[in-house]
């Protein structure tokens, strides 16, 4: 990829890390024919492509996921065991990117009280900063707050993240006091209406989508507001107030493309001979997936529509930065199974565990063998948490 831009260490301009939230392998192979050739193909065709790699922690989720790609280590190293847990010291539960050390910028209220402060150990990008005298410049955008900030690190020059109420990308006092102008000017122009503004369609003729199950499917979920879970979605009637439904549609990862492709513009990125990090998560592919599943077309249209995201990144960073003076990544955070009522239905084994009755079995098991139930303190992402203190006594 590289042919030495920088002269004498061969370094690349900018290194553009890309999270796909949710992405699984298949889909690379299932969607085939329907990407476009500068998109996904271009970087199958002209990259390295590591095919057996695998997940040595648990739970996969966002923040683990993101945490464990930048850093390199698992959660019970860099800290981040879930995206919320349960934090013995403080005997509550806690969201992984939640500060309230530090306030909104850009925005206001909880949304912006995030940090980083719970990462333990460093990230690629502060390695980055490190060995250039915090010369490098870095910076996280994702719809999802613990997607923008987790991957930046601790000293990213800044970390954004998407606030649904006001349709504005944020940031958070623990970067900066100000949204830089480039970010500022992105906001005035108010994408987010003009994306609710009209129906989410299929990009294709509907009856293409044939790597997908039929679109009234009883294992998709509706949006709020509606009857069938089938195309035409009317973003503009399921609105509410608010923007917070672009998330949950292919336009999200628009929104997102659009950002960073501001962020390189405005923080003059890729300008120097000083490498510089950006780091991308691209959210709705998750949001979709939570909520239409594998087999959906809702989700099928969400990849051909990032595909074409990815085409333009990629010709901007040739255009902007120059072919082979950049190095890319691409990964996921974490995967999506089948449906387990889709695999009931169609005989294959699969089930429903309740954590309710786990909990209730481990009680069980506690008040039969010590008579109380209490030495349980915490159930939750299927860590068990016992009452040490308790335990001692
Ligand atoms: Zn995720």
């Amino acid at each position: 990829m590289l042919n030495g831009q920088s002269p004498g260490t061969g370094r690349p301009k900018l290194i553009v890390g890309v999270v796909i939230d949710q992405m699984r392998p298949d889909y690379l192979t299932r969607y085939y024919s329907k990407f476009g050739d500068s998109g996904f193909k271009k970087i199958l065709k002209n990259g390295f492509y590591c095919r057996n790699t695998q997940f040595n922690y648990a739970p996969t989720y966002t923040g683990p996921g993101h945490a464990s790609i930048y850093t390199g280590t698992t959660p019970s190293l860099h800290g981040i065991t879930g995206n919320d847990w349960y934090d013995q010291s403080a005997m509550d539960t806690v969201y992984c990117t939640q500060d309230t050390s530090v306030s909104a910028v850009g925005g206001e209220g909880r949304e912006g009280m995030m940090s980083p402060h719970r990462l333990l150990t460093t990230t690629i990008t502060d390695q980055l900063r490190l060995s250039t005298q915090m010369k490098a410049k870095v910076v996280g955008i994702s719809l999802k707050d613990r997607g923008a900030i987790l991957p930046a690190g601790r000293s990213a020059d800044a970390a954004y993240w998407y606030d649904g109420k006001s349709g504005n990308w944020i940031t958070s006092s623990w970067y900066r006091n100000d949204l830089p102008k480039w970010a500022q000017e992105f906001n005035d122009r108010k994408w987010p209406e003009q994306y609710l503004s009209k129906p989410w369609n299929t990009a294709l003729p509907i009856k293409e989508y044939f790597e997908s199950d039929p679109d009234d499917s009883p294992y998709e979920a509706v949006f709020r507001g509606e009857e069938n879970p089938v195309f035409p979605h009317d973003l503009p009637a399921l609105k509410g107030t608010g923007y917070d439904l672009v998330r949950r549609t292919p336009f999200g990862n628009t929104l997102t493309k659009d950002f960073a492709l501001s962020a390189i513009l405005g923080e003059k990125m890729g300008a120097d001979s000083i490498p510089d990090f950006l780091c991308v998560s691209f959210s709705a592919t998750d949001y979709v997936g939570h909520q239409f599943g594998p087999n959906a077309i809702e989700t099928e249209d969400t990849y051909i529509r990032l595909d074409r995201d990815i085409a333009d990144l990629l010709t901007f960073l040739d255009n902007r930065i120059g072919q082979g003076a950049y190095l890319l990544f691409m990964t996921a955070d974490h995967a999506c199974m089948e449906n387990p009522k889709f695999m009931l239905d169609h005989k294959l084994a699969a089930g429903f565990s309740d954590p309710t009755t786990i909990k209730d079995t481990i009680r069980y098991f506690f008040t039969r063998k010590y008579g109380k139930p209490e030495y349980l303190q915490c159930y939750l992402n299927d860590q068990v948490h016992f009452d040490e203190t308790l335990i001692a006594r």
